[in-house]
């Protein structure tokens, strides 16, 4: 998502484009293959602008997260967020190693003959979904062989 994707998405749901929004933007830009915690987002985008307030980033990534501009998973308790990739229509899935904690991105399309598979079963139309596998990635089995 370009910068001027963003604003795009924000005129077009009636919310101003302003300074506060485009700093939180660009800080999730630049970390745009990492998945952050809040407190994370905070400190990097008050290294930009010590003006902003960690309430600020709270309600604008909410803002975010209603327009589909970013994407929040839950890993054990805590919330990661991560600006929505272009790539992929809706939500992708995540790896996440128990031992290093390293977490792996997985394309949606694992998952459309399931969707299909519920749709037959249940008569139920899927609109998202979240999924989360814990394991162990290779590097991590590698080293306790
Ligand atoms: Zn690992
Ligand atoms: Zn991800």
């Amino acid at each position: 998502m370009t910068l001027e994707e963003f604003k795009g998405i924000l005129r077009k749901y009636n919310f101003r484009v302003t300074g506060q929004r485009i700093l939180v933007f660009e800080t999730l830009k630049e970390n745009e293959n990492s998945h952050l915690k809040i407190e994370k987002i905070y400190q990097k985008a008050y290294k930009k602008d010590n003006n902003i307030g960690i309430a600020t980033i709270y309600r604008t990534l909410d803002l975010f997260l209603s327009l589909g501009i970013v994407q929040k998973t839950s890993i054990e308790g805590t919330y990661y967020y991560e600006l929505m990739s272009n790539k992929m229509d809706h939500y992708h899935h995540h790896l996440i190693c128990k031992n290093c904690k390293k977490i792996i991105e997985v394309d949606s399309d694992l998952l459309k003959s399931v969707e299909e598979k519920v749709k037959e079963k249940y008569d139920f139309i899927v609109e998202n979904h979240e999924l989360i596998f814990y394991g162990l990635c290779k590097k991590c089995r590698e080293r306790n062989e």
